[in-house]
């Protein structure tokens, strides 16, 4: 992998600094100063430790300064939801983009620094990935004193594979966030597939061929159960890409 922009995966533009844990969230955390372990070098078996402040990865400006919009947006998002008060569903999506981009950056920092062993391409970067499937955010407020900032599930093989889930752990609230191809359409009642095949263009990718919608909400949206979050958002992105079957899309309970 190659130094490049951890936004649009191009050789960066006026190289720019982007903070993989932004400013504002370790000013809320207190963590400026903190050394964080955020990895292991798998070859060497070795921690990869970090200063918050100096976790950082290449970027574009315009990319960096584009991203830097929905930080500010995020900031208040979070504060309100640190403080037990009401967000709004704008609020919520916004929020979705941002867990988005903060897990994708995790993973290409993990990628980067094992660059030597698992020499993979990385098919996302942080603005290429967003809003691209679907998706969902458990938010619990564990009532506790903790003071900090952490996260979990980046830090293993599945992770590196594929960075679908991870929890981030902000003084008291914790937040687990995934993200996959229709984790959550079909329980809500979209359009959700019955099988995938080949794709004729890029034999690395596949199409989904779908089902029609139950038009049914499910109660149950994961069928497991690990723990009882306060709330659960969930988020499905329908697949109207290249005009592909999009008459499964043209019914009365999608456009409600
Ligand atoms: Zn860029």
């Amino acid at each position: 992998m190659n130094k490049v922009c951890i936004f649009c995966g191009q050789p960066p533009e006026n190289k720019n600094k982007e903070h993989v844990i932004p400013k504002w969230l370790m000013k809320l955390t207190n963590t400026e100063n903190k050394i964080m372990s955020v990895g292991v070098n798998w070859e060497k078996g070795e921690e990869i430790k970090f200063n918050f402040s100096s976790f950082t990865f290449p970027s574009c400006t315009k990319c960096n300064s584009d991203f830097s919009k929905i930080e500010a947006l995020v900031k208040p998002i979070i504060e309100k939801i640190l403080n037990d008060d009401f967000v709004t569903s704008v609020d919520l999506v916004m929020l979705l983009d941002w867990f988005d981009k903060v897990r994708i950056s995790l993973w290409l920092g993990i990628q980067y620094h094992n660059k030597e062993t698992f020499n993979l391409e990385p098919k996302y970067y942080s603005s290429t990935r967003l809003r691209l499937k679907d998706r969902m955010l458990a938010i619990t407020n564990c009532y506790d004193s903790y003071k900090g900032l952490r996260w979990t599930g980046t830090n293993n093989l599945c992770f590196i594979a594929s960075p679908t889930c991870f929890t981030l752990k902000i003084n008291h609230v914790l937040f687990t966030n995934c993200s996959m191809d229709f984790i959550v359409s079909e329980q809500l009642g979209f359009p959700y597939p019955a099988f995938e095949k080949k794709n004729i263009n890029d034999d690395k990718l596949t199409d989904f061929i779908l089902h029609n919608g139950t038009e049914k909400l499910s109660t149950k949206i994961f069928k497991t159960e690990l723990y009882k979050p306060t709330m659960i958002i969930s988020q499905p992105i329908f697949k109207v890409a290249n005009d592909f079957q999009t008459n499964t899309y043209d019914t009365d309970y999608v456009k409600k």
